[in-house]
């Protein structure tokens, strides 16, 4: 057996392999309606990598935009964050600065958000204003952010939409959105998210909108943008497909919890939780490399207002242990390096013992 070197610092076992942009943990948000209180976020812990893809997948309803939007500190009316931190590391060695505790509408909010933090949406024709020109609204962030004159500010709008691939760039800064194809208007929403270069970017379902063809033209364009900016990404998506040609790490999520989270490489080699293993084989390209039949998740995600007790997962899920995982919420276990799951058959049977006694 190989001995341990005397030397050997284990304080560094524990670090992250990467160096953290965001660090969130324990993020609680609710949603306070006439209905009643919706747990939209519940203990969600991330690390969003320096210069790489963090996926955040899951079906509608896991909570997946609401962490980008708690991220930008734009969560929507009626919901509030009640609990947890989110730390942005504006520089490696520097305090991070504590987004919950900043006013949303505050001037230091403002420069982060668009300036520090871009976001692409799915629907690029209610990020970009119908009233104003495409050079317009560029001039204004980036005048807003990057405190350039105007003919100056002119001549970075059209560098970015240059980079982004817009032909004459030039020409377009004085055309209107509706003047641009689906696939041209999230061309300039990236150029118009990356314009003040930002630290990171939040990409929220940005090609769901679009055809398949202008689907992969658009991932192709932001790996290639990643690559040459090193701008941070954080990547919301449904479709595992897509994740597997961008990501870095991926976490994925289930109502409202991470349920499996850890490096791109090792998920898909081999995912630990019965959501990643259900969501792996309803993608196309998985299923027919193995000549199997295309599969979907059995059932539907439920009402947020009817959450199953135990694992939320549970009426859904085809290894669920009788008598545990409808009355025991499972909690992160360690499955390896820098990766969790949220799952009994991973946890310690004799904590699942001890908690189903507390119960009794
Ligand atoms: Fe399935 Fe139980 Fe694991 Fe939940 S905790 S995913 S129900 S096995």
């Amino acid at each position: 057996m190989q001995s341990i070197p005397m030397h050997a610092d284990f304080s560094q076992t524990a670090r992250p392999a990467h160096d953290p942009l965001v660090e969130i943990e324990g993020l609680k948000v609710r949603f306070f309606t006439d209905d009643g209180v919706v747990e939209a976020l519940e203990d969600v812990s991330l690390t969003v990598p320096r210069g790489k893809t963090l996926c955040i997948v899951g079906e509608s309803g896991s909570g997946k935009s609401i962490t980008g939007r708690a991220l930008l500190n734009q969560v929507p009316s009626p919901g509030k964050v009640v609990g947890g931190s989110i730390r942005y590391f504006r520089e490696p060695d520097a305090a991070p600065v504590e987004i919950t505790t900043l006013d949303p509408r505050g001037r230091d909010m403002r420069a982060i958000r668009g300036g520090e933090i871009g976001l692409i949406s799915q629907e690029p024709m209610a990020a970009l204003s119908p009233v104003h020109t495409i050079g317009n609204q560029m001039r204004e962030a980036i005048q807003l952010h990057l405190k350039l004159g105007r003919k100056a500010a002119d001549a970075h709008a059209v560098e970015m939409l240059a980079k982004v691939g817009i032909p004459r760039p030039a020409e377009r800064l004085d055309r209107y959105s509706f003047e641009f194809s689906g696939g041209m208007r999230q061309r300039i929403c990236i150029a118009l998210a990356l314009a003040c270069s930002p630290r990171l970017l939040i990409a929220d379902e940005p090609t769901t909108a679009l055809d398949v063809t202008t689907q992969a033209n658009i991932i192709d364009l932001l790996l290639d943008l990643q690559s040459e900016l090193g701008v941070s990404v954080m990547f919301i998506t449904h479709d595992l497909g897509v994740v597997a040609e961008i990501a870095d790490e991926i976490a994925v999520m289930y109502l409202g919890r991470i349920v499996e989270q850890g490096d791109s490489v090792s998920i898909f080699k081999d995912p630990k939780h019965p959501y990643t293993r259900a969501l792996l084989r309803s993608i196309p390209t998985f299923a027919s490399t193995r000549g199997g039949r295309l599969e979907t998740i059995r059932g539907m995600v439920p009402s947020p207002f009817a959450r199953p007790t135990g694992c939320t997962f549970n009426p859904r899920c085809e290894e669920a242990i009788a008598g545990v995982c409808n009355r025991v919420v499972p909690w992160p276990v360690n499955v390896g390096p820098g990766r969790t799951v949220r799952c009994h058959l991973h946890a310690d049977r004799a904590e699942i013992d001890r908690a189903l006694e507390s119960q009794s």
